[in-house]
């Protein structure tokens, strides 16, 4: 029988264990700042957490979307929108794409407080930016890899990401430093300048999204 000698490593979690763990690490403290932000300004951390979601949307989004984004029930979403809506600050319409449905924007005052919002939360973005430029981009194409594995599972939500944009095309360059394709600003796109939240995506078709995050894994 084989005895493997003990180290004093052994009982370190698997780097996939500590990739997550990090993950969540930063996500606790990201929602501290929204909680604190929230507290400031007399709202829930839910409705803070709307009003970043709808931050530089032109088209309007539905409930279920934000739902879903969210985590949360149709219902509870639907009470905190109204919330923000009688505080002025998110306004109502009809869907631009389906006369039926109504849909969500952020009201000028709404637009007004999301920048403050975005300013509080800036620590985040400062400390990735004081990243070297070459590990920035190593760790954009890693999240994107583990988002698009976690896409196969149906358990992340729908993204602005280029890799769901009826605009992007895959590997249209294969070989070259910028393999696909943005066809709405007509031009080649790095993989380091691939978007997570963009204000022009438009959703492709679920077969197409699921080859793109496919193939990107
Ligand atoms: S850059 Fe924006 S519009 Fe272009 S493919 Fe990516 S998400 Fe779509």
């Amino acid at each position: 029988m084989d005895i493997k000698p003990e180290t004093p490593w052994d009982g370190t979690p698997d780097i996939s264990a500590r990739i997550i763990v990090a993950i969540g690490r930063v996500s606790s403290v990201m929602r501290a700042g929204v909680w604190e932000f929230a507290t400031a300004e007399s709202l829930n951390p839910t409705q803070a957490e709307i009003l970043h979601l709808l931050r530089d949307r032109t088209q309007g989004v539905r409930l279920t979307w934000l739902a879903s984004q969210l985590s949360v029930s149709k219902a509870s979403a639907s009470d905190s929108v109204s919330a923000l809506v009688s505080k002025g600050l998110v306004r109502k319409a009809r869907a631009q794409d389906d006369g039926r449905a109504s849909a969500l924007w952020l009201t000028a005052q709404g637009e007004v407080l999301t920048e403050k919002m975005s300013k509080a939360l800036s620590f985040a973005d400062d400390a990735a930016a004081a990243l070297e430029r070459k590990v920035q981009e190593e760790l954009l194409i890693g999240l994107f890899k583990l988002i698009a594995q976690l896409q196969k599972g149906e358990r992340f939500p729908a993204l602005r990401a280029c890799l769901s944009c009826r605009f992007f095309e895959a590997n249209r360059f294969p070989g070259s430093p910028a393999p696909h394709h943005c066809a709405l600003v007509k031009a080649p796109l790095p993989i380091s300048f691939l978007r997570i939240d963009c204000a022009e995506h438009q959703p492709t078709d679920p077969v197409n999204e699921r080859q793109n995050w496919e193939a990107f894994a």
